[in-house]
């Protein structure tokens, strides 16, 4: 599905097979040529789907000379690589998620990093296998790419007489950015503030000094003082009232971390117990790996505030009230 967002400026609704059944991809035409935000995974769908689009408003795939992503998840940049490759698009992406794409094709560290993370939290050895079969998954479903020039934060980008800014949202991974266009009041928002859910936050097994938490709120303020009128996320419609939406995950997150607080003052000691106590225990597999992850974020914040304190007993992490 396409829809104009702006003059020459198009939403392109693109399928996922998840549950989360669909990415918003942006095209921005001038002449003859087209500039893209976001892709979809590398699947035959998405792949018709877009050249379906884009033929509507009289332009083919071969008319992309730019994709513009806000972060290196495969459902944002999968077909980057198969487009890139048909038309000689040059691909822009922060120098955080350059780092995070290079870590993630190299399997055999990751798993490592992986394996000891989850044996830290007492996260079953037997749900190891699903979180590699996920990560197959992931790769056969991205088109490898080298990035052309990387997004510097702050700097400005012309696509015909538009004008837009690169602003830094580190949170949900440690690169992803928000496309401003001043003129047009418009922010491409990516997966930093969607309409229905608050965006995953995960540990970065690579950079496990980050505090994604702090860093995500730190990057909510900055996107709060800016004029937008409509701010497009990468999933679901468009938020027309971003200082609400925002004041929600605010305090969304405020809640969130009294209640792991609660969780740890009432005796749970470690990172899987207290996520199984919050999200329930009968999530599928992978969601299981994401609630630890929001779990240990919202941990490590706690830690920092003074309120908690994390003791290593062998390979184990647990938790305490100060
Ligand atoms: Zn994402």
């Amino acid at each position: 599905m396409i829809q104009e967002i702006a003059e020459g400026f198009y939403r392109i609704t693109l399928p996922m097979p998840f549950r989360l059944d669909h990415i918003q991809s942006f095209a921005l035409v001038r002449g003859k040529k087209v500039t893209l935000f976001d892709t979809d995974l590398n699947i035959p769908e998405g792949f018709s789907t877009l050249e379906e689009d884009l033929r509507q408003v009289g332009r083919s795939l071969a008319d992309i000379d730019k994709i513009f992503l806000t972060h290196y998840h495969a459902d944002h940049c999968g077909l980057a690589g198969c487009l890139k490759e048909i038309s000689g698009a040059r691909i822009y992406l922060s120098e955080a998620d350059q780092e995070a794409l290079f870590h993630q094709n190299r399997e055999a560290e990751l798993f490592e990093h992986l394996q000891c993370f989850c044996r830290e939290h007492d996260f079953p050895d037997l749900l190891m296998g699903t979180l590699q079969e996920l990560h197959a998954y992931f790769s056969r479903v991205t088109s490898p790419f080298e990035v052309d020039e990387l997004l510097i934060p702050y700097s400005w980008h012309a696509s015909g007489d538009r004008i837009f800014q690169v602003i830094p949202v580190p949170g949900h991974t440690r690169g992803q950015v928000c496309f401003y266009f001043p003129r047009e009041a418009i922010l491409l928002s990516g997966d930093h503030v969607l309409p229905e859910i608050t965006p995953n936050l995960s540990i970065d097994l690579f950079h496990m000094e980050w505090r994604p938490l702090n860093s995500f709120l730190d990057s909510l303020k900055r996107i709060k003082v800016l004029a937008v009128e409509h701010a497009f996320p990468s999933h679901g419609g468009t938020i027309d009232y971003l200082s609400g939406r925002i004041h929600e995950i605010e305090v969304h997150h405020e809640e969130r971390k009294d209640l792991i607080l609660n969780q740890i003052r009432q005796g749970s000691d470690t990172a899987r117990e207290i996520s199984l106590n919050i999200f329930g225990n009968d999530l599928p597999e992978f969601d299981q790996y994401l609630a630890l992850h929001e779990t240990c974020v919202h941990l490590l914040e706690l830690e920092h505030e003074g309120l908690i304190r994390e003791i290593k007993t062998g390979t184990k992490k647990r938790y305490h009230p100060c």
